[in-house]
């Protein structure tokens, strides 16, 4: 169907900073607040006030820059965005426009077995417009709460070559986002947002007419939207017609686009320089310090714990792409051996047990420590390690005091004590013991578990398994 035909697809993402307060005045930046209560003369655009640039959307926006190697430019610009909107009380919005404080960055994304870097074009720091709310009355509601929180603006490169990769590439972004503590980006609350453009062509070097898609709400709305809007222009061109330059509105119920204007009905923002705020200039000491701020990237985390620690691919995604979750196992894994265990435990036992009153923050670094500790010497089981952490979660038992009972139960059980429970399963798996003596020899295991059973976990499984095949001899 497409072949011979070559998708270019390009992203534009806003993003909303979660600073404390706006970009340019100091009220709170706050979701779900009472309408136009966090409202100043600044962000309510009265004639006459000064805007003052909020460092920590600055240092936000270079975080998102470093970690995608973009070249940080020295000094960079405001712009006025004309236009009028009931949204927009100044009526202009102040963004960055040609001036970008950041371009040219990367994200390496993995397409099934292949690696594919997604060029970062732009970024620009702006203003939000307050929230309209549509009233089925038909009356228009304005919130004034959302005016002024700062906003950047991610710009790709129309470098992106199918749906699929559009997708993976949002996803991975989104993670970084999130591991640098810059969004949340939940779409359904807008602090997330995706237009898109695509154009198809014959030859790939080449781009075909572009058309952008908007009101793409999700992850998904972006993948479906893309794939109908290529088979779209591919039928076009085969049947000789012309794609036209335009926007389309992206309907998710029906599954489909429609146009929403055409390229000559385009607005003319008539930007100009916004005479009220300086040349915004990032010195070198700045950026060093905002570098200082980020850990290390989860990339290189992910890379890390597959060569030094072992974990599977799957497992140190979860932990490397999670902030808090990364930060434990760092701090665990620096002082134990037994690194997948407490991977184990991280991502498979303990969220088994995190409910909304339990958060995985209420156990420290030092108590996984002691029980890997504790695990590693041979003091406790695997299953008695996974019974100190559910009586953790499900009883409040304190990790110390699971730890000593489990340690000293399995210091007094005496030699004496593991020969009378293997001679009293023998006696009563005879069948087992039949099977073994006539060559099924893997009937072992089954017999170690019956042991383990009646100790209720806690003897040395190694020895107990000498003892089994000392006297089944
Ligand atoms: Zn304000």
């Amino acid at each position: 169907m497409r072949e011979n035909y070559y998708p270019r697809i390009g992203l534009e993402i806003h993003i909303q900073l979660k600073t404390k307060t706006k970009l340019f005045c100091s009220c709170k930046n706050e979701y779900g607040a009472i309408p136009n209560t966090n409202v100043c003369p600044v962000c309510l655009g009265y004639p006459g006030v000064l805007p003052v640039l909020n460092q920590e959307a600055v240092k936000m926006a270079l975080k998102v820059a470093i970690a995608l190697n973009a070249k940080i430019n020295p000094k960079s610009r405001f712009y006025r965005k004309n236009y009028f909107y009931p949204d927009l009380p100044k009526g202009y919005q102040i963004t960055q426009y040609s001036e970008s404080i950041a371009e040219k960055g990367v994200m390496r994304i993995q397409v099934d077995d292949e690696f594919k870097e997604v060029i970062i074009e732009r970024m620009n720091i702006e203003e939000e417009a307050a929230r309209s709310i549509h009233t089925e009355q038909g009356e228009v509601l304005l919130d004034f709460n959302r005016s002024g929180i700062p906003l950047l603006e991610v710009v790709t490169d129309p470098c992106i070559s199918s749906p699929q990769e559009a997708k993976l590439f949002l996803e991975k972004f989104r993670d970084y986002l999130r591991f640098l503590k810059i969004s949340d980006c939940d779409m359904e609350k807008g602090e997330l947002r995706v237009d898109s453009n695509v154009s198809v062509s014959r030859n790939p070097a080449e781009l075909g007419v572009k058309v952008e898609l908007k009101n793409l709400n999700s992850f998904r709305a972006v993948y479906e939207a893309l794939n109908y809007e290529i088979e779209r222009q591919v039928n076009t061109l085969k049947h000789e017609g012309k794609i036209v330059q335009e926007t389309r509105l992206w309907d998710e119920f029906k599954g489909e686009s429609r146009s929403m204007r055409r390229k000559e009905e385009s607005m003319d923002y008539r930007y100009f320089p916004e005479p009220d705020l300086p040349v915004l200039v990032l010195d070198e000491k700045l950026i060093e310090q905002v570098k200082n701020e980020i850990s290390e990237l989860p990339d290189s985390k992910f890379e890390r714990y597959i060569k030094d620690y072992g974990l599977s691919e799957e497992q140190a995604r979860l932990i490397a792409f999670d902030r808090d979750l990364s930060e434990i196992f760092d701090q665990v894994a620096e002082k134990t051996k037994d690194r997948k265990t407490v991977a184990n435990w991280l991502t498979v036992i303990i969220p088994g047990y995190l409910r909304e009153n339990r958060s995985l923050k209420e156990i420290s670094c030092d108590d996984l420590v002691r029980i890997e500790q504790s695990l590693t010497a041979g003091y406790i089981t695997q299953n008695q390690a996974k019974e100190i952490l559910s009586r953790f979660f499900e009883q409040h038992v304190p990790i110390s005091k699971s730890l000593t009972e489990f340690e000293h139960l399995s210091s007094s059980i005496t030699e004496e004590v593991l020969e009378k429970v293997v001679e009293e399963v023998l006696a009563e798996q005879k069948e087992l013991v039949e099977k073994y003596l006539s060559g099924k020899t893997n009937v072992l295991q089954a017999l170690l578990g019956q042991c383990m059973k009646k100790l209720r976990g806690s003897g040395d499984p190694v020895k107990i398994k000498e003892i089994l095949e000392r006297k089944l001899k």
